[in-house]
């Protein structure tokens, strides 16, 4: 059969018009199949951990010279050391992390205090095994090379969260990295003042990376008791410098 066309413009436009239909129509279901929608801005996405509840072993407390333990890049940790009461955190966490009880229960003090001011906190990492720590660290200097490396964690064996007396902690305003930019955060703030109400130092200040090996960690808080906590905070000194004064005074 013989299609008669008697007014080619009427035709050619009336075919531009259902192939231009066909052709969103087609695109349309693409788009469907294939996710080419995507969200403007990719916003990362986390699984806070809830928090659980952990067994009653209050009995347990560290003596004041493993509260004080010196761990750093000169005091490797004792061979083969392991926390004897390591208690799960519960606390929101990024992963589950343990801490010694005692530190445990101090920073679910600060992140009540926290909480009360409308601060929320949240625990990125705490306790780490040296098997664990040989796997951080090598992820560091596969990434940043050795020397980079070495200034933001720690050989196995060296590392502060090997003692279970170490935690990083970090908050959404951040989008829950460390990094320094969490020191001049609302909650960075709250914590650099108030960590020795609860027990903490800041352990990495800033601009003390020849006494501490480190460069600003304004997220790692080492639990060192509250008496301890205040004078070094207070003092703006450093866990070094002070276990350095108390030998020579003594
Ligand atoms: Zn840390």
């Amino acid at each position: 059969m013989k299609i008669r066309v008697k007014n080619y413009k009427r035709f050619y436009i009336t075919v531009a018009f259902f192939a231009a239909v066909a052709a969103l129509i087609i695109w349309g279901i693409f788009s469907l199949v294939f996710h080419v929608f995507k969200p403007a801005a990719a916003v990362r996405s986390i699984e806070i951990v809830q928090p659980v509840q952990t067994e009653d072993t209050s009995t347990l407390s560290h003596e004041e010279d493993d509260l004080l333990m010196l761990v750093n890049k000169q005091n490797a940790i004792p061979d083969g050391y392991v926390p004897a009461d390591l208690v799960t955190v519960p606390l929101d966490s990024l992963r589950e992390i343990k801490l010694c009880l005692e530190a445990s229960d101090a920073l679910e003090e600060l992140f009540a205090g926290a909480a009360a001011q409308g601060y929320q906190l949240i625990c990125c990492s705490g306790y780490r095994d040296y098997d664990t720590q040989v796997e951080v660290h090598n992820t560091e200097i596969n990434t940043y090379g050795e020397a980079a490396a070495d200034l933001v964690s720690a050989p196995a064996g060296y590392s502060e969260h090997e003692t279970g007396l170490a935690v990083d902690i970090t908050s959404a305003s951040v989008n829950y990295d460390l990094v320094e930019d969490f020191g001049n955060t609302p909650e960075g703030q709250w914590v650099a003042d108030h960590a020795a109400d609860y027990g903490f130092i800041i352990r990495y200040p800033n601009g003390r990376e020849s006494v501490t090996g480190y460069t600003y960690e304004p997220w790692h808080l080492r639990y060192v008791g509250k008496d301890v906590a205040k004078e070094i905070m207070s003092q703006d000194t450093t866990l070094e410098e002070y276990l350095e004064s108390k030998a020579s005074n003594s």
